[in-house]
C-alpha cells in the first residue's frame, strides 16, 4: 500500500510537541538578538519555527479538537499548538514547500525506514489498517 499524506491536516491541529518553551525562548532571544529574521531562518531552525510559527492551545482545547490526545502517552513538556500555515479548511499553506525537514516535513518518517504505526489519525495516509 502508497503511504501519502492526503493533506487532511489532522496531524497539525492540533501539533503534539514535547519541548521545552523557556529553552526556545532563551534560545531565540540569544542568538537572533538584533537579526532580521528571514523565512529560510524559520524552515531551517525548528526552535525558531516553533517561536514564529505555532501558538500554544490548552489541552483543553487540544482535547476537544482530538479527544484521544487525552489517552496518549504524556511527557512533562507536551505541549499543544495551532500553527500559523494552517489554513480554516485545515490544509497547510506551505505543504511541498517550505515545511522545516525535521519538524513536519519529514513527517512521519524522518529519512528513516517506514515504520506502520497505527497511533496515525483515522484517515491518515500513513496509516496502515
Ligand atoms: S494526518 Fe496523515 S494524511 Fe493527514 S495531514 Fe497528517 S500526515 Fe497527512
Ligand atoms: S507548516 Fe504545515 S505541516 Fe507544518 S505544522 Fe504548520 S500546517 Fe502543519
Amino acid at each position: 500500500m502508497k503511504q501519502i499524506c492526503k493533506e487532511c491536516g489532522k496531524c497539525c491541529n492540533p501539533l503534539v510537541i514535547n519541548i521545552d518553551l523557556d529553552m526556545v525562548n532563551e534560545y531565540v532571544k540569544v542568538k537572533y538578538k538584533n537579526v532580521i529574521v528571514t523565512l529560510d531562518d524559520i524552515v531551517n531552525d525548528d526552535l525558531l519555527f516553533v517561536y514564529m510559527c505555532l501558538t500554544e492551545i490548552s489541552s483543553e482545547k487540544a482535547f476537544n479538537l482530538v479527544p484521544k490526545l487525552k489517552i496518549w502517552k504524556k511527557h512533562e513538556n507536551t505541549h499543544y499548538f495551532e500553527c500559523m500555515f494552517l489554513n480554516k479548511d485545515k490544509k497547510c499553506l506551505i505543504h511541498n514547500k517550505l515545511r522545516p525537514e525535521s519538524m513536519c516535513g519529514g513527517y512521519p518518517f524522518y529519512g528513516e525506514d517506514e515504520v506502520f504505526d497505527n497511533r496515525y489519525h483515522k484517515g491518515c495516509g500513513y496509516r496502515s489498517v
